[in-house]
């Protein structure tokens, strides 16, 4: 530990550079015989290559300085990831004056410290947080693709954030691609040679492009055209490129071959849907924010209701905040259900369907579907399979040998047994009858 933190100080790294890299990481052993010291890496391949190019001189300096030997240093992995990562990091508004915020193209609210890493995102994250701190030098370009509002946007801002934080005068531009294409088609329109000179003065003459949405340029050629050259010189001139699209780019049909290979050179990370511990902790993040204090219940009902995107999620809470202010009634659930009526169908609420509880129980022990109504007999899903049969008999109605076909068994005897077995086991521990009731909270939150 004292070796980390005397990393920290001498290197001056900010706290989310010192948590993300090194607080994770547990210095395991000294092999005296190999002079050598293993560190544990939770951070997987990605991060193990990251801290190993760029901190393994820090910390054997460090190591030397405390403890007086000169060692050779080896990363490993742990066998299995960790599910989610928790971040700590104390959270403060971007630290920029307006005047770089505004020539940036930034929005003050985007950074690091306000968003959330969840397994859905934590490989971007990651990715983003590594790309921050050495612009041009590793990833490049990053390309970060997933489905619409789920984060990409703000991860964006956060990198730039943290370059301008590092470092005010690097110049940092962020661009939709829709303003880009606008801006290129005017300049080409205008016909006037000075115009695009201009134009191509202010993209080439930059530190960092961060251009979103890329997905609005593929199929505009001449927007194509003028892109591949901006990323050209950009790079070759190592300036840091990054990229956000709905698709990865071997799925975006119309992007030119030459385009396409140039985004693969980099990076290419992706930002799925949020889990539900991971949808409760952004409610959570937003409430903290925003200063609220609201009933565990309504976070869960929102949580658990809206799945697929963080923005309506957002969204969501916002639309109750105004319909509790505007009416002056307190915030419960049947508030929630009230404002929310129309993102929230009644039915989609009510209806507990066995498919719903199979949905439920995967997400919650991070197992598949497949796996779940599969043959496989190992523990970690027998036993999320046996609380599926459990609660399918419990909070419906279907008979027993459809519950059985559904989970793929032959035979309904299983269910019958793998029941028993869960009413035993809610008896005898703890950890199975409380990850019951979350899980029933989950699919009912009522
Ligand atoms: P995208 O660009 O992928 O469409 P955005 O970055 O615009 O999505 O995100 C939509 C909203 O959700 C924004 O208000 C953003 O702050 C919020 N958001 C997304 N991901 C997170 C996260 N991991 N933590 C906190 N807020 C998030
Ligand atoms: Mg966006």
């Amino acid at each position: 530990e004292e070796v980390l933190t005397t990393v920290k100080i001498e290197h001056e790294l900010s706290q989310i550079s010192f948590d993300t890299w090194l607080k994770p990481l547990t210095i395991l052993k000294y092999d005296k015989e190999g002079n050598k010291t293993y560190i544990l890496v939770p951070q997987g391949d990605m991060g193990l290559n990251y801290i190993s190019k760029k901190y393994t001189l820090p910390i054997k300096v460090a190591i030397a300085e405390i403890a007086g030997i000169e060692c050779d240093i080896e990363f490993i992995l742990p066998e299995q990831a960790k599910n989610i990562v928790v971040e700590d990091a104390p959270k403060s508004p971007s630290a920029l004056s307006n005047d770089i915020i505004e020539k940036s193209n930034l929005n003050p609210k985007y950074t690091f410290d306000t968003f959330v890493v969840g397994g859905n995102n934590k490989f971007a994250h990651a990715a983003s947080l590594a790309v921050a701190e050495s612009p041009g030098e590793i990833y490049n370009p990053l390309f970060i693709y997933g489905g619409v509002g789920l984060g990409k946007t703000h991860l964006m801002h956060s990198i730039a954030h943290f370059i301008l934080e590092e470092n005010p005068s690097t110049k940092v531009l962020y661009v939709t691609s829709e303003s880009f294409t606008n801006e290129l088609i005017e300049a080409i329109r205008n016909g006037n040679n000075a115009v695009m000179k201009k134009f191509r003065e202010k993209y080439r003459n930059i530190d960092v492009l961060l251009i979103d949405d890329i997905q609005f340029i593929i199929g505009k050629e001449s927007t194509q055209e003028e892109f591949f050259h901006t990323f050209n010189d950009l790079h070759g001139a190592k300036k840091q490129i990054i990229i956000s699209s709905d698709k990865p780019p071997k799925e975006i049909q119309t992007l030119e071959a030459r385009l396409r290979s140039r985004f693969e050179w980099g990076l290419i990370a992706d930002i799925s849907s949020p889990d539900y511990e991971t949808r409760m902790a952004i409610l959570r993040k937003k409430e903290e924010m925003d200063g609220y204090n609201i009933d565990d219940k309504v976070i869960q009902y929102i949580a658990t209701n809206i799945k697929s995107n963080i923005r309506e999620l957002e969204g969501a809470l916002n639309k109750l905040m105004a319909f509790s202010n505007l009416e002056n009634r307190e915030i419960n659930v049947a508030l929630a259900e009230e404002a929310l009526k129309d993102i929230i169908s009644p039915d989609e609420k009510r209806e507990v369907t066995p498919d719903l509880i199979i949905t439920t129980v995967a997400e919650h022990f991070h197992v598949s579907e497949t796996d779940l109504k599969g043959p496989k007999r190992s523990s970690d899903i027998v036993l999320p399979r046996q609380i599926a049969m459990y609660l399918c008999r419990e909070m419906t109605d279907i008979p027993l040998e459809a519950v059985a076909a559904l989970m793929g068994k032959k035979d309904h005897s299983t269910v019958i047994n793998g029941c028993k077995k869960i009413t035993e086991k809610m008896q005898s521990s703890e950890s199975v009858s409380n990850a019951i009731e979350i899980i029933k909270k989950k699919i009912n939150p009522g």
